[in-house]
Protein backbone atom coordinates (compact mmCIF):
# COMPACT_ATOMS: atom_id res chain seq x y z
CA UNK A 1 0.00 0.00 0.00
CA UNK A 2 1.01 3.60 -0.61
CA UNK A 3 2.09 5.48 2.46
CA UNK A 4 -0.34 8.17 2.75
CA UNK A 5 2.48 10.51 4.10
CA UNK A 6 3.21 12.16 7.14
CA UNK A 7 6.53 10.84 9.42
CA UNK A 8 4.90 7.20 10.47
CA UNK A 9 7.08 5.05 8.25
CA UNK A 10 8.78 4.40 12.05
CA UNK A 11 9.58 0.92 12.73
CA UNK A 12 9.37 -0.29 9.29
CA UNK A 13 6.89 -3.48 8.68
CA UNK A 14 3.48 -2.22 7.71
CA UNK A 15 0.73 -4.02 9.66
CA UNK A 16 -1.62 -5.76 7.53
CA UNK A 17 -4.73 -6.91 9.24
CA UNK A 18 -5.05 -6.37 12.97
CA UNK A 19 -8.33 -5.96 14.40
CA UNK A 20 -9.14 -2.61 15.73
CA UNK A 21 -11.43 -1.98 19.17
CA UNK A 22 -13.64 1.28 19.42
CA UNK A 23 -14.02 2.31 22.75
CA UNK A 24 -17.54 4.21 23.07
CA UNK A 25 -18.34 6.10 26.20
CA UNK A 26 -21.85 7.20 26.73
CA UNK A 27 -24.19 8.47 28.87
CA UNK A 28 -28.04 8.64 28.45
CA UNK A 29 -27.15 7.97 24.41
CA UNK A 30 -30.55 5.54 23.95
CA UNK A 31 -30.83 7.19 20.14
CA UNK A 32 -27.53 7.54 19.09
CA UNK A 33 -26.25 3.57 20.40
CA UNK A 34 -27.96 1.73 17.26
CA UNK A 35 -27.60 4.59 14.89
CA UNK A 36 -23.87 4.48 15.59
CA UNK A 37 -23.45 1.00 16.30
CA UNK A 38 -25.21 0.45 12.50
CA UNK A 39 -22.64 3.37 10.76
CA UNK A 40 -19.98 1.57 11.83
CA UNK A 41 -20.44 -1.68 11.13
CA UNK A 42 -21.41 -0.43 7.57
CA UNK A 43 -18.41 1.39 6.97
CA UNK A 44 -15.60 -0.89 8.63
CA UNK A 45 -17.07 -3.95 6.93
CA UNK A 46 -16.95 -1.73 3.66
CA UNK A 47 -13.25 -1.45 4.41
CA UNK A 48 -12.62 -4.99 5.54
CA UNK A 49 -11.17 -3.91 8.32
CA UNK A 50 -11.92 -6.81 11.54
CA UNK A 51 -13.40 -4.39 14.56
CA UNK A 52 -14.53 -4.88 17.62
CA UNK A 53 -17.42 -2.41 19.25
CA UNK A 54 -17.14 -1.78 23.15
CA UNK A 55 -20.29 0.61 24.65
CA UNK A 56 -19.68 1.87 27.87
CA UNK A 57 -22.35 2.86 29.39
CA UNK A 58 -21.45 6.02 32.11
CA UNK A 59 -24.51 5.18 34.24
CA UNK A 60 -26.59 6.42 32.15
CA UNK A 61 -30.61 7.25 33.20
CA UNK A 62 -32.07 6.31 29.82
CA UNK A 63 -32.38 2.86 28.27
CA UNK A 64 -28.80 3.59 27.10
CA UNK A 65 -28.08 -0.42 28.46
CA UNK A 66 -31.09 -2.38 27.01
CA UNK A 67 -29.96 -0.68 23.79
CA UNK A 68 -26.35 -1.93 24.34
CA UNK A 69 -27.48 -5.42 25.20
CA UNK A 70 -29.76 -5.82 22.27
CA UNK A 71 -26.87 -4.64 19.76
CA UNK A 72 -24.49 -7.51 21.93
CA UNK A 73 -27.04 -10.48 21.32
CA UNK A 74 -27.77 -9.66 17.70
CA UNK A 75 -23.29 -8.95 16.93
CA UNK A 76 -20.78 -11.10 18.81
CA UNK A 77 -18.40 -8.06 17.46
CA UNK A 78 -20.18 -5.60 20.38
CA UNK A 79 -19.49 -5.49 23.81
CA UNK A 80 -20.97 -3.20 26.72
CA UNK A 81 -19.72 -2.44 30.06
CA UNK A 82 -22.10 -1.04 32.34
CA UNK A 83 -21.27 1.44 35.08
CA UNK A 84 -23.09 1.49 38.52
CA UNK A 85 -23.72 4.98 38.24
CA UNK A 86 -22.41 7.98 36.34
CA UNK A 87 -18.37 8.80 36.58
CA UNK A 88 -17.50 10.93 33.77
CA UNK A 89 -16.28 10.34 30.31
CA UNK A 90 -12.72 9.72 31.29
CA UNK A 91 -13.23 6.93 33.43
CA UNK A 92 -15.54 5.53 30.57
CA UNK A 93 -12.75 5.63 28.16
CA UNK A 94 -10.06 3.90 30.68
CA UNK A 95 -12.59 1.24 31.14
CA UNK A 96 -12.92 0.48 27.45
CA UNK A 97 -9.01 0.43 26.57
CA UNK A 98 -8.71 -1.67 29.63
CA UNK A 99 -11.40 -4.39 28.34
CA UNK A 100 -9.87 -3.78 24.26
CA UNK A 101 -8.24 -6.70 23.08
CA UNK A 102 -7.66 -5.04 19.56
CA UNK A 103 -4.15 -4.86 18.57
CA UNK A 104 -5.02 -1.16 17.98
CA UNK A 105 -7.49 1.02 20.15
CA UNK A 106 -9.45 3.67 19.10
CA UNK A 107 -11.91 6.39 21.42
CA UNK A 108 -14.44 7.93 19.81
CA UNK A 109 -18.15 9.50 20.86
CA UNK A 110 -20.85 7.64 20.47
CA UNK A 111 -22.83 10.66 19.20
CA UNK A 112 -21.00 10.47 15.66
CA UNK A 113 -19.64 14.04 15.92
CA UNK A 114 -16.11 12.32 15.57
CA UNK A 115 -16.69 11.03 11.85
CA UNK A 116 -16.14 6.92 11.37
CA UNK A 117 -14.75 8.14 7.78
CA UNK A 118 -11.77 9.36 9.79
CA UNK A 119 -11.36 6.23 11.59
CA UNK A 120 -10.51 4.50 8.48
CA UNK A 121 -7.67 7.17 8.05
CA UNK A 122 -6.75 6.62 11.04
CA UNK A 123 -6.21 3.13 10.96
CA UNK A 124 -4.17 3.05 7.94
CA UNK A 125 -2.35 5.57 9.13
CA UNK A 126 -1.71 2.61 12.37
CA UNK A 127 -1.07 0.08 9.64
CA UNK A 128 2.03 2.28 8.36
CA UNK A 129 3.91 2.12 11.34
CA UNK A 130 1.90 5.17 13.31
CA UNK A 131 1.45 4.06 17.48
CA UNK A 132 -0.56 7.06 18.14
CA UNK A 133 -3.09 8.66 15.95
CA UNK A 134 -4.48 11.99 16.89
CA UNK A 135 -7.93 13.44 15.85
CA UNK A 136 -7.10 17.46 15.32
CA UNK A 137 -10.26 19.51 15.22
CA UNK A 138 -10.33 21.58 11.81
CA UNK A 139 -13.43 23.44 13.04
CA UNK A 140 -14.91 23.14 16.57
CA UNK A 141 -18.28 23.60 15.30
CA UNK A 142 -21.10 24.83 17.01
CA UNK A 143 -20.61 26.58 20.10
CA UNK A 144 -21.74 29.76 21.64
CA UNK A 145 -19.34 33.14 22.39
CA UNK A 146 -18.57 32.16 25.72
CA UNK A 147 -18.06 28.38 25.63
CA UNK A 148 -15.51 29.14 22.62
CA UNK A 149 -13.55 31.82 24.94
CA UNK A 150 -13.58 29.63 28.20
CA UNK A 151 -12.16 26.65 26.00
CA UNK A 152 -9.31 28.73 24.67
CA UNK A 153 -8.42 29.88 28.12
CA UNK A 154 -8.42 26.42 29.06
CA UNK A 155 -6.54 24.75 26.35
CA UNK A 156 -3.98 27.81 26.92
CA UNK A 157 -3.20 26.70 30.70
CA UNK A 158 -2.91 23.20 29.22
CA UNK A 159 -1.28 23.58 26.35
CA UNK A 160 1.65 25.39 28.70
CA UNK A 161 0.91 22.64 31.12
CA UNK A 162 1.63 19.54 28.88
CA UNK A 163 4.17 20.90 26.85
CA UNK A 164 1.80 20.43 23.45
CA UNK A 165 -0.31 22.19 21.74
CA UNK A 166 -3.84 21.51 23.03
CA UNK A 167 -5.87 23.92 21.59
CA UNK A 168 -7.07 21.38 18.92
CA UNK A 169 -6.89 18.29 20.77
CA UNK A 170 -10.07 16.03 21.14
CA UNK A 171 -10.59 12.70 22.65
CA UNK A 172 -10.79 11.35 19.71
CA UNK A 173 -7.78 9.23 19.30
CA UNK A 174 -6.28 5.38 17.83
CA UNK A 175 -3.69 4.05 19.71
CA UNK A 176 -1.57 0.84 19.73
CA UNK A 177 -1.66 -1.96 21.69
CA UNK A 178 2.14 -0.77 23.27
CA UNK A 179 0.47 2.93 23.75
CA UNK A 180 -2.81 1.39 25.16
CA UNK A 181 -0.69 -0.72 27.78
CA UNK A 182 1.27 2.16 28.96
CA UNK A 183 -1.91 4.48 29.20
CA UNK A 184 -2.98 1.49 31.62
CA UNK A 185 0.05 1.32 33.62
CA UNK A 186 -0.77 4.80 34.83
CA UNK A 187 -1.70 4.68 38.36
CA UNK A 188 -3.34 7.85 38.73
CA UNK A 189 -7.01 8.00 40.03
CA UNK A 190 -8.00 11.45 38.11
CA UNK A 191 -7.27 10.41 34.22
CA UNK A 192 -7.44 12.89 31.22
CA UNK A 193 -7.09 11.27 28.70
CA UNK A 194 -6.09 13.87 26.14
CA UNK A 195 -2.96 14.85 27.73
CA UNK A 196 -2.05 11.38 28.99
CA UNK A 197 -2.10 9.81 25.76
CA UNK A 198 0.15 12.77 24.55
CA UNK A 199 2.52 12.74 27.33
CA UNK A 200 3.36 8.78 26.84
CA UNK A 201 4.83 10.26 23.62
CA UNK A 202 5.39 7.10 20.47
CA UNK A 203 5.01 8.19 17.07
CA UNK A 204 2.56 10.32 16.25
CA UNK A 205 0.10 11.07 13.67
CA UNK A 206 -2.26 13.55 13.46
CA UNK A 207 -5.64 13.28 11.45
CA UNK A 208 -7.66 16.53 10.74
CA UNK A 209 -11.31 16.33 10.70
CA UNK A 210 -14.51 18.66 11.04
CA UNK A 211 -16.79 18.55 14.26
CA UNK A 212 -20.06 17.12 13.60
CA UNK A 213 -23.67 18.58 14.18
CA UNK A 214 -25.30 15.34 17.04
CA UNK A 215 -27.41 13.67 15.40
CA UNK A 216 -29.74 13.35 18.12
CA UNK A 217 -29.98 13.72 22.27
CA UNK A 218 -28.16 16.52 24.01
CA UNK A 219 -24.43 17.40 24.97
CA UNK A 220 -24.07 16.02 28.35
CA UNK A 221 -21.83 19.35 29.61
CA UNK A 222 -23.38 21.94 31.66
CA UNK A 223 -21.63 25.22 32.54
CA UNK A 224 -21.05 23.79 36.43
CA UNK A 225 -19.29 20.29 34.80
CA UNK A 226 -17.20 22.02 32.52
CA UNK A 227 -15.81 23.85 34.98
CA UNK A 228 -15.25 21.51 37.55
CA UNK A 229 -13.82 19.62 34.66
CA UNK A 230 -11.74 22.39 33.73
CA UNK A 231 -10.42 23.25 37.63
CA UNK A 232 -9.69 19.37 37.74
CA UNK A 233 -7.24 19.08 34.97
CA UNK A 234 -5.34 22.30 35.26
CA UNK A 235 -4.88 21.42 39.18
CA UNK A 236 -3.83 17.82 37.57
CA UNK A 237 -1.65 18.87 34.93
CA UNK A 238 -0.08 22.23 36.07
CA UNK A 239 1.55 23.77 39.12
CA UNK A 240 1.25 27.00 37.39
CA UNK A 241 -1.85 28.41 39.69
CA UNK A 242 1.03 27.25 42.59
CA UNK A 243 3.31 29.98 40.79
CA UNK A 244 1.31 32.74 40.88
CA UNK A 245 0.92 31.99 44.89
CA UNK A 246 4.67 33.07 44.63
CA UNK A 247 4.47 35.64 42.49
CA UNK A 248 1.92 37.62 44.16
CA UNK A 249 3.89 37.02 47.43
CA UNK A 250 6.79 38.76 46.00
CA UNK A 251 4.66 41.48 44.65
CA UNK A 252 3.39 42.27 48.10
CA UNK A 253 7.38 41.83 49.15
CA UNK A 254 8.32 44.79 46.98
CA UNK A 255 4.92 46.31 48.17
CA UNK A 256 5.80 46.05 51.44
CA UNK A 257 10.22 47.55 50.97
CA UNK A 258 8.83 50.53 49.31
CA UNK A 259 6.26 51.70 51.50
CA UNK A 260 8.23 50.50 54.31
CA UNK A 261 11.16 52.59 53.30
CA UNK A 262 8.32 55.65 52.33
CA UNK A 263 6.97 55.14 56.12
CA UNK A 264 10.44 55.21 57.96
CA UNK A 265 11.83 58.14 55.93
CA UNK A 266 8.82 59.97 57.03
CA UNK A 267 8.79 59.09 60.69
CA UNK A 268 12.43 60.00 60.60
CA UNK A 269 11.46 63.25 59.32
CA UNK A 270 8.73 64.09 62.18
CA UNK A 271 5.89 63.58 59.83
CA UNK A 272 5.00 60.17 59.95
CA UNK A 273 1.53 59.14 58.37
CA UNK A 274 -1.60 60.04 58.66
CA UNK A 275 -4.91 57.60 59.77
CA UNK A 276 -6.74 54.56 59.60
CA UNK A 277 -6.95 54.43 55.68
CA UNK A 278 -3.17 52.86 54.69
CA UNK A 279 -4.06 50.38 57.59
CA UNK A 280 -7.34 49.27 56.39
CA UNK A 281 -6.43 49.15 52.74
CA UNK A 282 -2.84 47.17 53.41
CA UNK A 283 -5.06 44.43 55.49
CA UNK A 284 -7.53 44.22 53.21
CA UNK A 285 -5.28 43.85 50.22
CA UNK A 286 -2.83 41.15 52.37
CA UNK A 287 -5.95 39.04 53.64
CA UNK A 288 -7.06 38.97 49.92
CA UNK A 289 -4.00 37.76 48.42
CA UNK A 290 -3.14 34.91 51.78
CA UNK A 291 -6.67 33.83 51.51
CA UNK A 292 -6.82 33.40 47.32
CA UNK A 293 -3.35 31.68 47.95
CA UNK A 294 -4.63 29.25 50.89
CA UNK A 295 -6.89 28.27 48.51
CA UNK A 296 -5.29 27.70 45.53
CA UNK A 297 -3.21 25.45 48.14
CA UNK A 298 -6.69 23.83 49.15
CA UNK A 299 -7.11 22.57 45.17
CA UNK A 300 -3.59 20.70 45.20
CA UNK A 301 -4.41 18.88 48.63
CA UNK A 302 -7.63 18.02 47.94
CA UNK A 303 -6.15 16.72 44.68
CA UNK A 304 -3.58 14.67 47.03
CA UNK A 305 -6.62 13.26 49.65
CA UNK A 306 -8.16 12.15 46.34
CA UNK A 307 -5.47 10.44 45.29
CA UNK A 308 -4.41 9.15 48.21
CA UNK A 309 -7.16 7.32 49.02
CA UNK A 310 -6.41 5.12 45.87
CA UNK A 311 -10.08 4.48 44.85
CA UNK A 312 -10.88 2.52 41.70
CA UNK A 313 -11.47 4.75 38.49
CA UNK A 314 -14.75 3.35 38.20
CA UNK A 315 -17.23 0.15 39.08
CA UNK A 316 -18.64 -1.62 36.91
CA UNK A 317 -21.91 -3.25 37.85
CA UNK A 318 -22.85 -5.56 34.56
CA UNK A 319 -20.88 -6.87 31.19
CA UNK A 320 -22.03 -8.15 27.96
N1 LIG B 1 -20.18 11.04 28.05
C1 LIG B 1 -19.95 10.09 29.04
N2 LIG B 1 -20.12 10.43 30.35
C2 LIG B 1 -20.47 11.70 30.75
C3 LIG B 1 -20.66 12.67 29.73
C4 LIG B 1 -20.50 12.31 28.41
O1 LIG B 1 -19.63 8.94 28.74
O2 LIG B 1 -20.60 11.94 31.94
C5 LIG B 1 -20.02 10.66 26.63
C6 LIG B 1 -21.20 10.98 25.74
O3 LIG B 1 -22.17 9.96 25.76
C7 LIG B 1 -20.57 11.14 24.38
C8 LIG B 1 -19.21 11.73 24.72
O4 LIG B 1 -18.96 11.42 26.09
O5 LIG B 1 -20.37 9.92 23.72
C9 LIG B 1 -19.16 13.22 24.49
O6 LIG B 1 -20.19 13.86 25.21
P1 LIG B 1 -21.04 15.05 24.62
O7 LIG B 1 -21.42 14.78 23.20
O8 LIG B 1 -22.13 15.32 25.58
O9 LIG B 1 -19.96 16.22 24.67
P2 LIG B 1 -19.67 17.32 23.54
O10 LIG B 1 -19.59 16.61 22.23
O11 LIG B 1 -20.81 18.27 23.62
O12 LIG B 1 -18.36 17.90 23.96
MG1 LIG C 1 -20.84 15.38 21.46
Amino acid sequence: MERIGGNAAGNGAARSGGLLSVVLPAYNEEEMVPKTTEKLRRILDAENIPFELIFVDDGSKDATWEKIARECAEDARVHGISFSRNFGKEAAIFAGLKEASGDCAAVMDCDLQHPPETLVTMYRYWQQGAEVVEGVKRTRGKESFFHRAAAKTFYGIMSSATGTDMSRASDFKLLDRKAVDSLLKMPERSSFFRAQSSWIGFQKEEVPFDVQEREAGISKWSLKSLTRYAVANIVGYSAAPMQFVTGAGVAVLVFAIILGIQTLVRYFGGKSVEGFTTVILLILLIGSVIMISLGIIGFYIARIYEEVKGRPKYIVADKK
